[in-house]
């Protein structure tokens, strides 16, 4: 896959680079390693392309080979002592102070986003602020990292609990959420104590470039944040297996998660895994519909359909699935594609050329499904303001059957399945009837409907009245089944992640007790 986008990126380079002078233009950016900006041992790099306008070569960063991502492990490794052992809270003024430069830069930030990745300001303006939201929330945590302490079960002998840095931590992020994501790892990694090294994905090197540079601007100490951009089989991969790095924090598909949690089992490291998702809304009768096709389209065609929360099925009771699948086309076929740098653009482009391919062969599958019935969109956009960029229609499918390709598989991409259902029952069955565990919604007027679809639900995160997207970084955020391997990011949960718990007993008795064998004496 990574390959794949390499070609298209030098394609894309090459549609723009006829003219020299514009290829004289484009930016050339660095690995950041032990304090330095560095080019790459290969000496290569790769360009980043515009999803809206392939000419326009967003910049070129370095492909980084196995040596690159040793240096920065051991950047990381000198740096890990100090910063282990400076306490947190001061630790967290230097994040407070990154807080402040994201908030000054937020509009830069977004820009670069949507030009690197597509989506449309709005949205990489909240990517930003969750970076942000993330940073304040997190940093404060460096006043809290609150252990706790319980009673020892033999006389004059205290018991408590602290948490440890985990050591060195390798950051594995995706393109969709370019900021927000690495400051999901990065941020909650630094407060507990840890150094790190961070692989972006390669089609979104700028966003997590321009956190890594707000981070230096805030005076995180030399070697304690390192980046290395390149491709996830080769600069991934090593990083993964580096035998150093003590933890993976991975987000991306389930497919690359399986490779990267059998690395980590190899050497026995630490792993914690985001990984795909099939989303469920449930639509009752009783349902608010405006709201509920409201909802379906924010979730279904926010970031064109590129969110692992995306509202990628939508189940709709049979007494209103006609309405319903009725004002969905509507709302569908009524939404602007174009660059998301237009603020009168309602979606944007797909990240790349191989996900047109992906998706466009899923509506395909969809085509072919017996009974399933292609209602709106289903189309690539290729002219006018389109002819240069991976715009596809939002599409909608109704009349999908559960077990469907295209209502089991996550396609990543603007398009939806209209599943009808005959009670919440069905509803609850069909809505985990996915290998996926990540969110669910149901739209409904009784509150008793809700609860119990809240409790059946088998996924990570559940809404009422509202979308599958649109998690809040207080909150715990992750997924069950092929989601996810048990962590939570955010919250306080993700300092489960990056710390490690000691056990701490004090025995002021003076004399030996033996737990479990000693005889308390009562009287
Ligand atoms: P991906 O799995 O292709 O890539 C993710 C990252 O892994 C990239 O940085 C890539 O370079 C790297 N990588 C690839 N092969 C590797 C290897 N062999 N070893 C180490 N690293 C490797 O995913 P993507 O296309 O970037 O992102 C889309 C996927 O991410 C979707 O499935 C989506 O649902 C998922 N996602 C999940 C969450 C979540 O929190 N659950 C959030 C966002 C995205």
């Amino acid at each position: 896959m990574a390959q794949a986008r390499k070609a298209l990126s030098k394609t894309a380079a090459k549609k723009s680079g006829g003219r020299a002078s514009a290829r004289a233009s484009v930016k050339t950016y660095h690995n950041y390693i032990g304090g330095e900006w560095v080019a790459a041992s290969s000496g290569e790099y790769f360009e980043n392309a515009n999803p809206a306008d392939t000419r326009d070569v967003v910049g070129r960063f370095p492909v980084s080979t196995v040596d690159d991502v040793s240096r920065a492990v051991e950047a990381a490794r000198t740096a890990a002592d100090r910063w282990g052992k400076t306490p947190a809270p001061r630790r967290a003024e230097l994040l407070f102070r990154l807080g402040e430069i994201l908030i000054r830069h937020k509009d830069a930030y977004a820009a670069d986003m949507t030009r690197e990745m597509g989506k449309v300001l709005k949205e990489t303006g909240g990517d930003v602020q969750e970076a942000i939201d993330c940073t304040y929330y997190t940093a404060g945590e460096g006043r809290r990292l609150h252990g706790f302490t319980t009673p020892a079960e033999m006389p004059n002998k205290f018991a408590m609990c602290v948490r440890q840095p985990v050591g060195l931590c390798g950051l594995v992020t995706p393109w969709n959420f370019p900021m927000a994501i690495p400051s999901w790892k990065l941020i909650p990694a630094l407060v507990c104590g840890n150094t790190v090294v961070i692989k972006p994905a390669e089609d979104t090197p700028l966003s997590t470039f321009n956190l890594v540079k707000a981070c230096e601007a805030a005076g995180i100490p030399p070697g304690v944040v390192n980046l290395v951009t390149g491709y996830g089989e080769t600069a991934g991969r090593a990083l993964v297996e580096h035998r150093n790095v003590r933890l993976i924090s991975f987000t991306g598909s389930t497919e690359t998660g399986r490779v990267v949690a059998s690395a980590c089992a190899d050497r026995n490291a630490i792993c914690s895994l985001e990984m795909g998702g099939k989303n469920v809304i449930i639509v009752m009768e009783d349902a608010d519909l405006d709201l509920a096709v409201e909802g379906a389209v924010w979730g279904a065609f926010g970031t064109s359909g590129q969110r692992c929360t995306a509202s990628s099925r939508l189940v709709v009771h049979k007494k209103v699935y006609k309405q319903f699948a009725k004002k969905l086309v509507e709302r569908a076929l009524s939404l602007r594609v174009g660059d998301g740098a237009d603020a009168n653009v309602d979606m944007g482009p797909v990240i790349n050329a191989d996900a047109v391919h992906k998706i466009m062969g899923y509506i395909e599958v969809g085509e072919r499904e017996d009974g399933a019935r292609l209602a709106c969109g289903g189309n690539r956009l290729e002219k006018g303001e389109h002819a240069h960029g991976y715009f596809i229609e939002p599409t909608v499918f109704t009349d999908v059957e559960a077990d469907m390709r295209i209502a089991q598989e996550e396609i990543f991409g603007p398009v939806t399945c209209v599943i009808p259902a005959s009670d919440l029952e069905e509803a609850i069955e069909i809505g985990n009837g996915v290998r996926y565990g990540l969110s669910a919604s149901i739209y409904t007027a009784d509150v008793n409907r809700a609860f119990r679809a809240m409790n059946e639900m088998y996924t990570g995160i559940f809404y009422v009245n509202s979308s599958t997207i649109g998690a809040e970084v207080h909150l715990p955020f992750g997924g069950t089944k092929g989601t996810g391997n048990g962590h939570r990011e955010a919250g306080t949960q993700v300092l489960d992640i990056f710390t490690e718990w000691k056990s701490v007993y004090v025995d002021y008795s003076g004399k030996l007790q033996r737990a479990q064998i000693d005889e308390v004496n009562f009287e």
